[in-house]
């Protein structure tokens, strides 16, 4: 049986985003307008994932066999246009998945693809045959990113800090 953290719990309610989960009546709208729990019938459940934060069920969120749990959501943001108590599920998600990446549990798809936005500044890499084609069909050549910029940024965020290293 899983054990309630309670300090988890108030980390996750002790901010303004997190705070709204405390508002969550287990109605499951989210959980019937979400894309990926029609598609995977159920399997990732974000009124789920909400109720476990909300009873600060660490154990049950966290835990490379449970990544898809959190990982699962696309932020496609439906769940937050039908909640009717304005929960802010994804945001809410985005908080656990943060702490997924600082317990090194994030699924190598989007760890691999930080890593390209930290090297070349964009998640899919300017190469020859891409520009060429787009010469080809009469397209505008796209600027490079400001290195510079992107580096400032991303090292405020202290991403390169939480990537597993190679
Ligand atoms: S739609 Fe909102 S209130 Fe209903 S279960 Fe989901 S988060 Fe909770
Ligand atoms: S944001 Fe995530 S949890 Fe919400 S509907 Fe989209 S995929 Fe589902």
């Amino acid at each position: 049986m899983a054990t309630l953290d309670f300090e988890f719990r108030n980390q996750i309610l002790g901010n303004d985003i997190g705070s709204t989960l405390a508002y969550c009546y287990q109605c499951a709208t989210c959980s019937g307008a979400c894309p990926v729990a029609l598609v995977t019938e159920g399997r990732y459940n974000p009124r789920r994932l909400i109720l476990d934060a909300l009873l600060g069920l660490k154990e049950k969120i966290f835990g490379k066999e449970n990544a898809f749990n959190i990982w699962g959501c696309t932020i496609c943001d439906t769940c937050d246009e039908v909640c009717p108590q304005k929960v802010e599920l994804t945001e809410i998600f985005t908080i656990l998945k943060n702490i997924s990446v600082e317990r090194g549990e994030a699924p190598e798809h989007y760890t691999g693809q930080a890593s390209t936005v930290l090297e070349h500044g964009k998640a899919i890499p300017s190469q020859p045959a891409i520009e060429r084609r787009r010469e080809q069909l009469g397209l505008p050549a796209v600027m490079p990113p400001d290195m510079d910029e992107v580096k400032k940024l991303l090292t405020a965020t202290k991403l390169a800090e939480k990537l597993p290293k190679s």
